[in-house]
């Protein structure tokens, strides 16, 4: 495994033209992070991972601050997993090309995350656009887990780049809770929390599914969420998975959740 910390060296010693998976990370890696590893090395002759936690995607100074950090583990999970390169760029590198750094979201897409936190995505997509303009891999891994991430990055790759975009589903450990870095921020009565909240939600899913007219029970499901104590609802949404309009029906629908575990923000859809 070699470890480059410039994209620049990472240009001069990787082909490219190779069959290359990407997987972009801002590292803390767990299961989820995982499987999208293993996709690309099923599917590629070289995967290469990046660990960058991006600034230009927090719009809290705090959060940026609070974000759980790990290299060393990490660096020995990718060891572990046998991954062909890695890189942890800086921040000066990535945003050195100031002109191109900047990237506007249309008005339809300011919906759920993008609405409630502003310059995020533009963050996100700030950073793949300096990402690909530097390298050109053949494939990037992306998880379900940011359903409105991966819609946006697809999205904005599409006319810009030849890169290929893999989706893989979100990982899940035994209790339902879906997997994020942000969960080392959370004790075990927090976790029982999210898993309540999340085989609700899984089990209101698959009622919908049967019997779409029970959209309407969704302000009743906000409300016995936000009754669980320390736990409040930033948005909870039912959406047309292909382009998040509000309309679909019971083939085509997913529901979006973003909400507070304490202080700790996080994100999950079903
Ligand atoms: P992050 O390190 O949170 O920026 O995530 C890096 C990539 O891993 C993104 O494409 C995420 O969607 C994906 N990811 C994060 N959590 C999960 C999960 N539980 N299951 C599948 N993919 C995930």
């Amino acid at each position: 495994m070699i470890i480059f910390k410039s994209i620049n060296k990472l240009n001069k010693e990787v082909n490219f033209k190779a069959n290359i998976g990407f997987v972009p990370t801002m590292g803390s890696l767990h299961k989820g992070h995982i499987s999208l590893i293993k996709s690309s090395k099923r599917i590629c002759n070289k995967t290469l991972v990046s660990i960058f936690i991006n600034p230009t995607q927090f719009n809290k100074k705090r959060d940026l601050k609070n974000y759980p950090r790990n290299l060393k583990k990490d660096i020995n999970i990718l060891k572990r997993l046998k991954v062909d390169y890695v890189l942890t760029p800086n921040v000066n590198e990535i945003y050195r090309d100031k002109k191109n750094a900047k990237i506007k979201l249309s008005k339809n897409d300011k919906i759920m995350c993008a609405l409630y936190r502003p310059g995020h995505f533009e963050g996100v997509l700030a950073v793949i656009n300096q990402f690909l303009q530097k390298f050109r891999p053949k494939h990037i891994f992306l998880g379900e887990k940011d359903y409105q991430q991966l819609l946006l990055i697809k999205k904005f790759i599409k006319n810009r780049f030849k890169t290929n975009i893999f989706s893989c589903s979100t990982i899940r450990d035994k209790n339902k809770v879906a997997l994020s870095s942000r969960n080392i921020l959370l004790n075990s009565n927090d976790i029982k929390k999210s898993s309540f909240i999340a085989n609700l939600l899984l089990k209101y899913k698959s009622k919908i599914k049967k019997n779409i007219s029970l959209k309407k029970n969704l302000n009743d499901i906000v409300i016995k969420i936000n009754n669980i104590k320390n736990i409040k609802i930033e948005y909870l949404e039912i959406r047309n998975k292909k382009n998040l309009s509000k309309n679909y029906n019971k083939n085509n629908f997913k529901i979006f959740l973003a909400y507070y575990n304490k202080k700790i923000r996080l994100i999950d859809n079903y």
